[in-house]
């Protein structure tokens, strides 16, 4: 029999199907079709069609719809549906691995860094250690630092981290550890101190600790970076080998940070719920290329749960400065149950958002964490949640102050083009939001940045 054969959307000639039909004795016609352009794809396999005068069309997946036009006398269709993709998808599925990875030890508590050089030589972290320190970390722990390490015989320097994690930072710090001969990089300060650190220790190969001075971002415990322009444009992902060798955090410290850091870090922690369970829905893969597992998911749970049992109570904490055990909780959930949750279940639509609202440059007074709430929302809309979801999500942002507006992430006005801008990097290539359980594109995502910001101004004069 002679078919031809119209391949999906983003697919190529010569897949599983057409080679197994070709290998049962069929004579299969396979012709390459853009992705993008409908009337090309339709004018090719017509002009296929003509030439060969096959016996019957299949169209696959989503070029089903191309092998409608295609004219034809009494010609049979067959329509490979997105059913069989998806069947094929969970058989993939069936043989994919959970991977769940972690740190390989994290210790929270008041005064934690008093202890950080005990804490090294337990791991058998030897010195000279590098320690890459944003400011206030350096105001605060230099004296508590040289004891800690003089304690544990571990030599250390400081190097003063640049503001940003970019190729350049990286190299710099690379070149101040081979200067100091370090066996061990050390990160404190806030997520980008860290993503730094870790980044320059997995080009050198050497064990990392991270340090985080302020519960900001879920990236402490994480065995991956992002890593920024000099002018703080979102670039990529990089992903390492392994998790942090340790994770400290000194909630002294953290209750003397900002409150608005904070606050950030409960934004980030607000999506990694959402996102987890969209991706263990969609059964895509997690952030290590496995699949999910019920350990990962529940504790995304469990970080939302203390996020809205303890977020306005460790606020009060901060603004107080003083280390409560609301703090603690909450803490440990911005970093620990965030960071765990998110690596090991998957992110969304939400920091996909995130990463298109870089691109708008009245955002970059903004924190990850509160772009990342914003992103939410979207995601929120995107995916249809229902009122009482939606409601529940606004009641927490705006108790403890959480973006809920274009406005209060920068965007007063947001002009069409910008809009575009943002919605059309926020759907790239590879991008997180295609993990959402149906094709996401730019339009869509356009729309729902401007409901979601209808819908959070809408909530604010319900006030
Ligand atoms: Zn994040």
């Amino acid at each position: 029999m002679k078919i031809l054969f119209l391949h999906g959307w983003q697919s190529v000639p010569g897949g599983v199907k057409p080679t197994y039909l070709a290998q049962h004795s069929h004579e299969v016609v396979n012709p390459k079709l853009p992705d993008e352009d409908f009337g090309e794809a339709v004018s090719i396999a017509q002009d296929e069609f003509d030439n060969h005068q096959p016996d019957v069309v299949v169209g696959s997946y989503r070029n089903i719809s191309c092998s409608w036009p295609v004219s034809g006398t009494r010609m049979s269709r067959i329509l490979s549906r997105s059913m069989t993709e998806r069947k094929n998808q969970r058989q993939k599925e069936d043989a994919m691995l959970s991977v769940f990875c972690f740190p390989s030890r994290y210790t929270q508590g008041k005064n934690a860094t008093d202890s950080l050089g005990q804490e090294m030589v337990g791991l058998r972290l030897r010195g000279p250690a590098l320690v890459i320190a944003g400011r206030s970390a350096i105001r605060l722990l230099t004296d508590t630092w040289k004891t800690t390490f003089r304690e544990a015989g571990i030599d250390h320097a400081v190097h003063p981290f640049g503001g940003e994690c970019s190729h350049a930072e990286i190299e710099r710090v690379k070149s101040a550890a081979r200067q100091h001969k370090a066996q061990v990089i050390v990160g404190a300060g806030g997520g980008k101190v860290l993503d730094t650190a870790r980044a320059a220790a997995a080009d050198l190969d050497l064990p990392v600790v991270n340090c985080p001075t302020v519960a900001s971002s879920d990236a402490p415990c994480s065995a991956l970076s992002v890593i920024y322009t000099e002018e703080g444009v979102f670039h990529e992902y990089r992903f390492y080998r392994k998790n942090p060798d340790l994770v400290l955090v000194d909630t002294r410290v953290i209750a003397q940070g900002p409150p608005r850091l904070l606050v950030a870090g409960m934004g980030d922690a607000l999506a990694t719920w959402f996102e987890a369970k969209t991706c263990v829905e969609g059964h895509v893969k997690n952030m290590r290329g496995g699949a999910s597992t019920q350990s990962a998911l529940a504790l995304a749970k469990l970080c939302y749960e203390t996020l809205l049992a303890d977020g306005a109570e460790a606020l009060r904490a901060v603004q107080t400065h003083v280390a409560t055990p609301a703090l603690e909780r909450l803490v440990e959930a911005n970093t620990l149950l965030s960071g765990l949750g998110f690596e090991s279940s998957g992110l969304a639509a939400a920091h996909a958002v995130h990463n298109g609202l870089t691109a708008a440059p009245g955002t970059h007074d903004y924190f990850h964490g509160e772009k990342v709430a914003y992103g939410l929302l979207v995601q929120l809309v995107l995916e249809g949640q229902s009122r009482p979801v939606l409601q529940q999500v606004l009641r927490f942002a705006a108790e403890v102050g959480l973006p809920i507006t274009l406005a209060e992430i920068g965007l007063k006005e947001l002009p069409k083009e910008l809009l575009h801008k943002v919605a059309s990097r926020a759907t790239a290539k590879g991008e997180t939001i295609h993990n959402e359980p149906f094709e996401v594109r730019p339009d869509m995502v356009a729309d729902a940045i401007l409901a979601a910001d209808a819908m959070g101004r809408a909530w604010k004069t319900m006030k």
